[in-house]
Formats: structure tokens, C-alpha cells, sequence
């Protein structure tokens, strides 16, 4: 069966350049184009942007975002057998992939991007979390990207779209509500990858906010939820002790009962306690 870019289907595109998943690096592979260009749309209107795309794998992601009109993609991969695939895909699209050999933990991505940015990715599990985490704390803000359409293991979207009083409330939720807003935009089955992983997925679509919801210094935030959620089953009063010198007071005059504990506590609440501290 013909695809739409005219370039074979992924089965044969795995077959032909034997790229047997390795799960050190993360690949269970999505194969149909139907839902990689359904994913690419979930991040929105991409004509006019870059995007920046962190384990293309045999490309079928990257497919989706050429064939949704993304003005150029620039693709990050550690495994070198998957660099033949992608070059087929780049000469199907002249001048409008760029593929990057390499770790997306240690490439300076920035310097091959150009505004506007968008990111679009299925993680590889390993490296997922700890890449989120660095998009969300650049050096400035508003950062160079305006949107993150990413895959994750449900488990993670649901801890970084979680609302307080849930088993899934913490840091990563905090960190990345304080300057998005952020939003699962679709979960998917184990079966919907080769090869199936134990756990379902869920795709992130986070929006950068213009500027961070509430004002506060984001490194007293940061020490402030660490020690919370360090202890999140303890009071705030207990937990926090160590911040400042009569932390009750300071937690009443914020509005935060100091028999609180972590997971009771919003953003809002976090940011003022921040404020009040500094
Ligand atoms: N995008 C493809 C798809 O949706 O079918 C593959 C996704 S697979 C979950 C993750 C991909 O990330 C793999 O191709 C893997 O080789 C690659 N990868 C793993 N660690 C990486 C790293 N540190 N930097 C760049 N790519 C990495």
C-alpha cells in the first residue's frame, strides 16, 4: 500500500536498514503515519517554525511533522543505524530536515534552531524527564520554544498536568505549570508501538506562558517545593523548618495552614510563600 509522502511504509523501512529495537535507547517505535501525523497536529499549526524533533528513530514522527508543513525539522538521534532512513526522508523533502547525530543531553540544539521553535517528540523513557526539565528551566524566559508536544509514560504526563490533592501532585508538576500551561492531549495503548512497552503512554502538550503565572524567585520556589515534596507526607511546618527562622508565622501570614501538608498546597500558595521567604 502506497504511503503519502511516497516513501515506503515504516515495516519495510525497519526491515530493510534492520533496526531491531534496542531498549537501552528507549525505541519502541510508532509505525503508523496515521497516528504520527495525528501527533504532529496535536502540536498545533507547525508551517512557519522549526521544529526540534529528539529521537526520530526510523522517522516516522518526523514524517508526520514534514507532511503537517513544518517549515523545517531538525531531528536529534543517538543510533547511527537509523541515519540511513532518516537520509532517505531528508531527500524527499530537500532543504527541509536536518538530521543530528548525536546525545540530545549534550548537543547545543540551540545553535541549530531558528524562531519560531517548536518541540515534538516521542522521549525515549530514559532520557525524557530529564530533557523536560531543561526545556522548562532555560537561562530566560520566554524561552526560544513556544510549544512541547511530547510522549511520555502516562505515569510522567500525569504527574506534569497534576492538580493538587492527587496521588500524581509534585515538583514536576509545579515546575511546569509555574511558566505553562500544560495538557494531556491524547493517551495511547501499549500496542500502538514496536515494540510494545509494559506501560501506556500519553502525549504533553505544554504552551510556554508569556511569564511565569505568579511572580516569585524561581530559585526560592525550587528550594521550597524540594523540601516539601522531600517529605510530602509530613507537615509544612516540620518540612520546612530549616527555611527560616519562625516559619510558622510566616507560613499563617501567606495563608498556608502550617499543619499543611505538600500535596495540599497549590502554586499560587507556593509562589506567595516564596515571596514571603525572600
Ligand atoms: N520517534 C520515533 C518514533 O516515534 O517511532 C522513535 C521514538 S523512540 C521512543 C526514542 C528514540 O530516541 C530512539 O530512536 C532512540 O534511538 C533515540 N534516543 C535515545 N536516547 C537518545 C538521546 N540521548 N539523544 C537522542 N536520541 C536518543
Amino acid at each position: 500500500m502506497g504511503t503519502i509522502d511516497g516513501l515506503p511504509p515504516l515495516r519495510d523501512v525497519i526491515r530493510t536498514h534492520e533496526l531491531v529495537a534496542r531498549k537501552q535507547l528507549g525505541q519502541n517505535f510508532l509505525l503508523d503515519l496515521n497516528l504520527t501525523a495525528k501527533i504532529a497536529r496535536s502540536a498545533g499549526d507547525l508551517s512557519g517554525c522549526d521544529v526540534l524533533e529528539v529521537g526520530p528513530g526510523p522517522g516516522g514522527l518526523t514524517r508526520g511533522l514534514l507532511a503537517e508543513g513544518a517549515r523545517r525539522v531538525v531531528a536529534v538521534e543517538k543510533d547511527a543505524r537509523c541515519l540511513p532512513a532518516l537520509a532517505e526522508i531528508a531527500d524527499a523533502y530537500p532543504g527541509r530536515l536536518t538530521v543530528l547525530h548525536g546525545d540530545a543531553l549534550e548537543l547545543d540544539l540551540a545553535a541549530h534552531l531558528t524562531a519560531p521553535v517548536k518541540i515534538v517528540a516521542n522521549l525515549p523513557y530514559n532520557v525524557g524527564t530529564e530533557l523536560l526539565i531543561r526545556w522548562l528551566t532555560p537561562a530566560a524566559w520566554p524561552p526560544l520554544w513556544s510549544s512541547l508536544t511530547l510522549m511520555f509514560q502516562k505515569e510522567v504526563a500525569e504527574r506534569i498536568v497534576a492538580k493538587p490533592r492527587t496521588d500524581h501532585y509534585g515538583r514536576l508538576a509545579l515546575l511546569a505549570q509555574y511558566r505553562c500551561d500544560a495538557k494531556i492531549v491524547m493517551t495511547l495503548p501499549p500496542e500502538a508501538f514496536t515494540p510494545a512497552p509494559k506501560v501506556h503512554s500519553a502525549v504533553v502538550h505544554l504552551t510556554a506562558l508569556p511569564q511565569p503565572r505568579f511572580p516569585c524567585d524561581f530559585k526560592v520556589l525550587q528550594r521550597i517545593t524540594a523540601m516539601a515534596f522531600n517529605q510530602r507526607r509530613k507537615m509544612v511546618r516540620a518540612s520546612l523548618k530549616g527555611l527560616a527562622p519562625g516559619i510558622e508565622g510566616i507560613l499563617e501570614s501567606v495563608g498556608i495552614p502550617p499543619t499543611a501538608r505538600a500535596e495540599e498546597i497549590g502554586l499560587e500558595a507556593f509562589c506567595a510563600l516564596a515571596r514571603a521567604v525572600a
